[in-house]
């Protein structure tokens, strides 16, 4: 079991309480409770101060810290509080208390209100650990410069996987170049600048766990937030250097005789360059691609069309007549916004999606969460348990299909159905009044079959106004003027605004990787992408893939999570290639095709598979490849220590042996 005297030091170094008591008491008032009571832990080592309150019910929606106590209750826990926290100030903000494992494991279960299992001691713990950095690069034994000038590594990609990759590399000395096509760093967050873009996931979840004493403004950050962290990233580990903006790699071909990676690099202005390199890491995103659909008449249109990815900077809406196609995740945060300013706002909906409420979507860090997390030990990481959700980390029973259950198209299981009912009657009340809405906007395929997506209910009261029109009959073409739909009812327009996602199914394209003996990564994998943790493929010795297929969470935690176990699996292996003196480690086919067979068919349990509804998640046979069925725990285990028994290898070639070409291969 991970042992909890790993937290150290890093909660240690947060700044002192020198706020005079009524002060205190304000910044308090703003806490979540919960989150309020496991950090008061820390200050007095006293476990009682959850033990004597009645256990806090479930989370009404994500992040829900209120534990649904009395207004009594509530009084005295921040009283007590309050107390705790004055004599921490009193006795000079000494270091905290460190719960042992079964406290920890005691006081996420009081908080997720459901039992976290000791299973879960390593990743929370690390999670909590914050500063400390547990998950950083570790060397098992002394590694010459030498070893390391021999292992240089290619990062494609600026985003939130390239710059955790290199801080990673960064770490172990190892040395390494990132390759960005654009002109900045964030990816998604540099690159979706339309309104309304924003995470879906609490930020004190979505952000690294060495990186949590951010300040955020919001609980759900928006774009421009989201992009300043990641350059904020940037700047405090000095990856400047490193990162070579508008640079596009265009082709990787391994050079089996060097053993090494050739890289055909385009720069802005069309010059090109072959880098070289021992490991290439591609962390070009999974939803980095748009994907417009090719509707006839599209050059005729006289106004402006674009991705929602590409959004113009010069823009005005104000008062524009504008379309919005697509209404999945990008379409629901953009739609609020676009009625705002519009003239008209007319949104061509292809399938009605399931929509999670979130009453606290649009809220404001407040002023004593601020405080909290620049001055109250652990309070950033339980912040970040608390969104988490860790005793969700499980298979998700309203998301397999029930072989028993009567499939009639609406749902897959009891828990299903269930789950359908609430969303179902979240629409009504959101739309009371208006059943012809109702009827437009109600899915007919089970919930999950797509991701939810999250809102405000902001799409809600967009449409109920009067100049926003929404439009099912499907888009027969574009015309000088607009678009006509398949009615034959035409829609004038000034902008066309395409939020029709990713092209995903084409995992790191327009990429070409040539492996050993000259195959092409696309041609090796055909309708099926994969690799063994979605990370490492057959045939490709020293590639490694961020965010690769199949690890797009399906039901639980977020893709930050997901990288860092990721990042954590691919130091590791390049390190122990480099600690045993290998030119190149290589997945055995035999390793991944387990792995994969495991994968599939757990994911033909899943209701993305069941094919009731158009999605991202299959290709065109039908088969999930995009989504990872595993839980956080799992993969986190998976992707804890490779092993180099895993591996095909190749020890270094001597100076000797590569000036006669020999060949060392096992
Ligand atoms: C609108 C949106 C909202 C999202 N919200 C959430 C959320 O709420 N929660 C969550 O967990 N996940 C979310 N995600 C998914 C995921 O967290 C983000 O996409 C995240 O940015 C992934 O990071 P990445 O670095 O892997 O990929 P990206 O952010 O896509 O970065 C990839 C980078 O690689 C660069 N690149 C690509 N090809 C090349 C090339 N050939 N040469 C050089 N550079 C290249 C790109 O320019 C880009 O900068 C969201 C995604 C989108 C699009």
């Amino acid at each position: 079991m991970e042992r909890a005297d790993r937290m150290e030091q890093g909660n240690d170094r947060l700044a002192p309480i020198m706020e005079d008591d009524a002060t205190l008491e304000t910044l308090i008032g703003d806490l979540g409770i919960v989150v309020l009571m496991v950090a008061t832990v820390h200050l007095t080592g006293d476990l009682d101060l959850l033990r004597r309150w009645p256990k806090p019910r479930a989370m009404r929606f994500t992040a829900d810290s209120s534990g649904q106590f009395t207004a009594e209750q509530e009084a005295t826990i921040r009283a007590d509080a309050l107390t705790a926290i004055k004599a921490y100030r009193d006795a000079g903000s000494p270091a905290p208390y460190r719960p042992t494992a079964p406290e920890i494991l005691e006081m996420a279960s009081f908080m997720g209100a459901a039992e976290v299992s000791d299973a879960y001691l390593g990743p929370l713990v690390e999670e909590l650990e914050g500063a400390a950095d547990p998950r950083a690069f570790r060397w098992s034994r002394d590694v010459g410069a030498a070893a390391k000038a021999r292992h240089p590594v290619l990062v494609i990609g600026a985003g939130m996987s390239g710059i955790l990759a290199a801080i990673r590399l960064q770490q172990a000395g190892i040395p390494f170049r990132v390759v960005e096509k654009n002109p900045g760093a964030g990816g998604t967050w540099h690159e979706n600048r339309y309104p309304g873009c924003r995470v879906d996931i609490p930020s004190t979840a979505y952000s690294f766990s060495f990186m949590q004493d951010y300040q955020w403004p919001s609980l759900y950050s928006v774009q421009a937030d989201l992009e300043a962290y990641f350059q904020a990233c940037v700047d405090r580990y000095g990856l400047a250097p490193h990162i070579d903006y508008g640079v596009e790699a265009i082709r990787c071909d391994w050079d089996e005789e060097r053993r090494l990676w050739s890289i055909r690099l385009r720069a802005a202005d069309g010059g090109e360059e072959i880098a070289e390199a021992r490991s290439v890491v591609s962390a070009v995103g999974f939803l980095n691609r748009p994907f417009v659909p090719t509707i006839p008449g599209a050059d005729e249109f006289n106004g402006r069309a674009f991705h929602t990815a590409r959004w113009p900077a010069d823009l005005a809406l104000e008062g524009k007549r504008i379309a919005v196609i697509g209404n999945a995740a990008t379409g629901m945060q953009a739609i609020p916004e676009l009625a705002k300013a519009a003239s008209s706002l007319t949104i061509f909906q292809r399938t009605p999606q399931y929509l999670s409420i979130h009453p606290e979507y649009h809220r404001p860090i407040r002023t004593g969460e601020a405080w909290a997390v620049a001055h109250l030990p652990y309070f950033a990481g339980w912040m970040r348990a608390l969104a988490s959700n860790w005793p969700n980390d499980r298979e998700p029973k309203h998301m397999l299909i029930d072989p028993e259950w009567p499939q009639d198209g609406l749902s897959v299981s009891a828990a299903n159905a269930g789950a359908r009912q609430r969303y179902v009657a979240a629409i009504e009340g959101a739309l009371a009044g208006r059943p012809d809405l109702i009827d437009k906007v109600t899915p007919r395929y089970p919930a999950f079959t797509k991701r939810p997506c999250v809102t405000s209910g902001g799409f809600y009261e967009a449409i109920k106004q009067d100049h926003v029109t929404l439009v099912t009959e499907g888009i027969a073409r574009f015309t000088a003027d607009g678009i006509v739909d398949n009615d034959g009812v035409s829609h004038p327009l000034d902008i066309v605004v395409f939020a029709t996602g990713f092209d995903v199914q084409k995992f790191v394209s327009p990429i070409l990787f040539h492996g050993r003996g000259g195959v092409e990564l696309h041609d090796h994998w055909g309708s099926l992408p994969g690799g063994y943790l979605g990370i490492v493929v057959p045939n490709f010795p020293n590639f490694y893939m961020m965010y690769g297929p199949g690890t797009n969470l399906g039901y639980n935690g977020n893709q930050i999570f997901n990288a860092e176990c990721q990042v954590r699996f691919v130091t590791g292996a390049i390190g122990k290639a480099i600690e045993a003196d290998l030119d190149a480690i290589e997945i055995r086919a035999e390793v991944t095709e387990d792995y994969l067979e495991r994968t599939r068919a757990k994911l033909r349990q899943f209701v993305w598979s069941a094919g009731h509804s158009t999605s991202y998640f299959r290709n065109a046979n039908g088969e999930v490849t995009t989504n990872s069925p595993w839980s956080l725990l799992q993969y986190w285990q998976w992707t804890k220590a490779p092993s180099l028994g895993d591996f095909e290898i190749w020890p270094r070639k001597t100076d000797a042996a590569h000036a006669q070409g020999a060949d060392v291969a096992p």
